[in-house]
């Protein structure tokens, strides 16, 4: 992927290698130091967690930071609900205020005991 303001975009990668405390969102390794991006085969990339061709939008909202490896894997395919739980604890972490909508309104997560 590629962004006309790639000085954005690098400061959302740096953003959320902080929110996702270097891991990787896909595959949940650690990935490496941002400060050696160029050099690694598996480097954090971004990833559009909706995918584009699916009608996600672009920038911030609908990124995760994964290897570049996981990303290339993943390609197009519908996010895992891991992906949305990673989008929506970082958005909320960063203030960004993702895209994910669920159909009806959230529901909270339920124990139930024996
Ligand atoms: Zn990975």
């Amino acid at each position: 992927m590629s962004y006309h303001k790639d000085g954005e975009a690098r400061r959302w990668s740096e953003r959320l290698y902080v929110a996702q405390e270097a891991i990787c969102a896909c595959c949940g390794q650690r990935m490496a130091p941002t400060s050696r991006w160029g050099e690694v085969k598996n480097r954090p990339t971004l990833d559009h967690v909706k995918a584009r061709a699916a009608g996600g939008k672009k920038g911030k909202g609908n990124l995760i930071l994964m290897h570049r490896l996981c990303n290339t894997a993943k390609d197009s395919r519908p996010p895992t609900g891991c992906e949305l739980i990673w989008l929506q604890a970082v958005n909320a972490l960063l203030g960004w205020g993702g895209e994910i909508t669920t159909s009806g309104s959230p529901t909270a997560f339920s124990v139930h005991t024996a």
